[in-house]
């Protein structure tokens, strides 16, 4: 059995991005199951995301304050997903505006929670955490090899300054396997910081103080990560780094509607997958923010018309700021000609059920980590396309470290080539992509293993909940005996 706590009550703040939101919301429900109390705090206009979960878990609290605004996030919008990609960080500057009314729910509340778990993007909660006199841990729903990189360059501030030679080549030596990037595929927020501006500081900040945090909680497995989560150990000094995923979907839930509204009706999707071999299948996706231009989907449809290959390609809509002519319009009798061989789908795609039918032979994918994590439990070999944020990184280990992916095109805004494309397409479902999809299998394996009563992620879970019920017993007693001696 997992060890209960009656006695931690736990602040679960997630980002406000979808991708951020959905892990972590799988991880409340993790504690909760083993008797965590939990309060979340969204925004007004997310709480909807959260009905899944408390449908599941009516005793979850919610504690949902009003979006600060910021001059640059039109009204009513209060999720990234709903923003241009460059939005992330008008977005975290914004959300720390919560500090002062979190601060005062706290001196409100009768019996206020006892820690904060909270996304690395809100590092500014570490400070409320330590006026709060209350330990902080930081959720990453990305990897523990990005947040290596990311927390180097955060500290040390490669390249700053230095002109922006788009190629210049950055190495990561001090990181397990000295990853190196050019200048372009390091993260955007990064690229654009400035020493002295504000915001830039406030992020570079928040950051740093992911790293004194008193704990750090990863949405990852150790037969995936296990030298990163370590170089985060030893190298940043990190008191408690611990590996928890990969978070699955709520047990029970209908996979269908996990994170969104399907454009499609699932089961008309898995009726026909059914039809179609077992591994011939590849699902096209990338992600929740990022949308393709028309030359890209142009090139992308001829690819997998030549290949001849069945597929799922789920295509979105243009975002706000985009120009709905430019974006997201598949070439007209694309559909028509490819009728039995494909299915597009026009908007929310339910990513998991698709990527778990057994006719799925390769996911080409943007290397988002949720993605990266669904495609390894289901045992489904990667076609990587990164195209920004942690993304390269991920397509590093996959394709680099790992061996169960390829890399066939790097860039959001490049033009993939449709016979290229075709070839790598064909492959990744014939007998020449066997060893990645063994290796997929096996990590699959691993990953599920990791998850089960006595796995590693589960007892760091169990780990997790006994450390912090220790600190509030430590606490407790302190406070105790102050109030004997006066
Ligand atoms: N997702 C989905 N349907 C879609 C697009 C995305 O279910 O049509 C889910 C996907 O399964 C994953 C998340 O949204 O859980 C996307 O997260 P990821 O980290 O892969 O990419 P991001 O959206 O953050 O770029």
């Amino acid at each position: 059995m997992s060890k209960t706590s009656t006695k931690s009550h736990i602040l679960m703040f997630p980002y406000p991005a979808q991708g951020h939101m959905l892990p972590l919301l799988d991880l409340a429900h993790e504690l909760h199951v083993r008797g965590v109390p939990i309060t979340i705090l969204v925004t007004p206009k997310n709480l909807p995301k959260l009905n899944t979960l408390l449908a599941k878990h009516p005793s979850i609290n919610t504690l949902v304050l009003p979006f600060p605004n910021h001059p640059l996030i039109p009204a009513g919008i209060e999720n990234v997903q709903d923003l241009p990609p460059n939005y992330f960080l008008p977005m975290m500057y914004t959300m720390s505006e919560l500090y002062n009314p979190i601060l005062e729910w706290f001196k409100r509340h009768k019996c206020p929670p006892t820690a904060i778990v909270s996304d690395f993007f809100l590092g500014w909660t570490q400070g409320l955490a330590v006026e709060l006199g209350i330990p902080r841990v930081v959720f990453s729903p990305s990897g523990a090899m990005t947040l290596s990189i990311s927390s180097t360059f955060w500290r040390d501030l490669p390249g700053i300054g230095n002109g922006d030679n788009e190629n210049a080549m950055f190495e990561f030596g001090n990181v397990p396997n000295s990853p190196s990037f050019p200048w372009w595929q390091l993260s955007p927020i990064y690229r654009n910081y400035r020493q002295g501006d504000k915001q830039s500081e406030f992020i570079r900040e928040g950051m740093l103080a992911n790293l004194v945090s008193w704990g750090m909680v990863f949405n990852t497995f150790d037969e995936l990560e296990a030298v990163y989560l370590d170089h985060l150990r030893k190298h940043f000094g990190v008191e408690r780094v611990l590996a928890i995923g990969p978070l699955q979907p709520v047990k029970g839930d209908n996979d269908a509607e996990r994170g969104g509204s399907n454009s499609v009706i699932a089961s008309d999707i898995t009726a026909w997958l059914d039809g179609c071999p077992d591994h011939s299948v590849v699902y096209v996706c990338f992600g929740s923010q990022a949308v393709l231009s028309n030359k890209q989907i142009e090139e992308l449809a001829s690819g997998l018309e030549l290949s001849e290959i069945q597929f799922i390609w789920c295509v979105k809509d243009p975002t706000m700021g985009l120009k709905k002519s430019e974006y997201g319009v598949i070439p007209v009798g694309f559909e028509d000609r490819t009728k039995g061989k494909g299915l597009v789908i026009r908007g929310w795609a339910p990513q998991v059920l698709v990527l778990g039918h057994r006719a799925i032979g390769s996911f080409l994918t943007h290397c988002g980590w949720n993605s990266v994590l669904e495609s390894l439990i289901a045992g489904v070999p990667m076609l990587a396309w990164p195209m920004g944020a942690d993304q390269y990184v991920n397509a590093n280990l996959l394709v680099d470290h790992m061996g169960v992916a390829a890399r066939v095109c790097e860039g959001a805004g490049v033009i993939p080539n449709a016979d290229e494309l075709a070839q790598e397409l064909a492959k990744s479902v014939s007998e020449h992509n066997i060893k990645r999809r063994a290796r997929a299998v096996e990590l699959s394996k691993a990953a599920l293993a990791s998850d089960k009563e006595g796995g590693n992620s589960f007892k760091s879970l169990d780990t997790l909940i006994e450390d912090l019920d220790h600190e509030l017993a430590v606490k407790n007693a302190v406070i105790h005996d102050q109030n004997n001696i006066i």
